[in-house]
């Protein structure tokens, strides 16, 4: 019989590898002065605890801001990803980390780096909780890289830890694999 629910990672591991994650930022980021801080955009929802609990890590000056970017739709994309919030922020000259639950395809981080770039950002990288490197699109392969990723995993879809399946889950304490035909 199939599980609905299996523990991929705990919340113990998730929290230990964001220590680990917030020590290689503060240490790339060094140069960073209070007068021009870090831009940390995190992306609703599901990004919201990984965000919280990376930038309090972090012992560079750093400032916080939300995007959303409408892709998913139950367990599959659903398209071309839209801009719902923070598609103004004024990024010009600023160091700017996204920061993302996970990255799939690529076409959502693809579509936000491409958004930022345009309107002059100093640099952009991104930190990912987790990393579905296998289901990138083709054409985004060499493009969309995580510079920080907690975990890589495999093609499974995943809920908990902010991630949601239609608005549900998302406060599970672990990142489950999440089988919506199981029993
Ligand atoms: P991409 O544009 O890279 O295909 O997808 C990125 C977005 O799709 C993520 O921010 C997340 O909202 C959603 N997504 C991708 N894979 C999963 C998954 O396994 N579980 C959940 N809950 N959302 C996912």
């Amino acid at each position: 019989m199939k599980e609905r629910f299996t523990v991929l990672k705990s919340d113990a591991e998730i929290r230990a590898r964001i220590k680990e994650l917030a020590a290689d930022i503060s240490k790339d980021y060094q140069h960073i002065q209070p007068d021009n801080p870090l831009l940390v955009l995190c992306t609703l929802r599901g990004a919201i605890f990984f965000s919280a609990d990376l930038v309090r890590e972090l012992t560079i000056p750093c400032e916080i801001n939300f995007i959303k970017v409408q892709s998913y739709q139950g367990t599959r994309p659903a398209g071309s990803p839209i801009f719902e919030l923070g598609e103004r922020i004024d990024v010009r000259g600023r160091e700017v980390l996204i920061v993302e639950d996970i990255v799939d395809t690529g076409q959502t981080m693809d579509t936000v780096m491409q958004n930022f770039s345009d309107k002059g950002a100093a640099s952009i990288r991104i930190a990912t909780m987790l990393d579905k490197p296998s289901r990138r699109y083709q054409h985004l392969v060499d493009h969309v890289k995580p510079d920080y990723i907690g975990f890589q995993i495999d093609d499974y879809f995943v809920v908990g830890w902010g991630l949601d399946y239609n608005e549900d889950f998302r406060l599970l304490p672990d990142i489950m694999i999440y089988d919506p035909d199981a029993e």
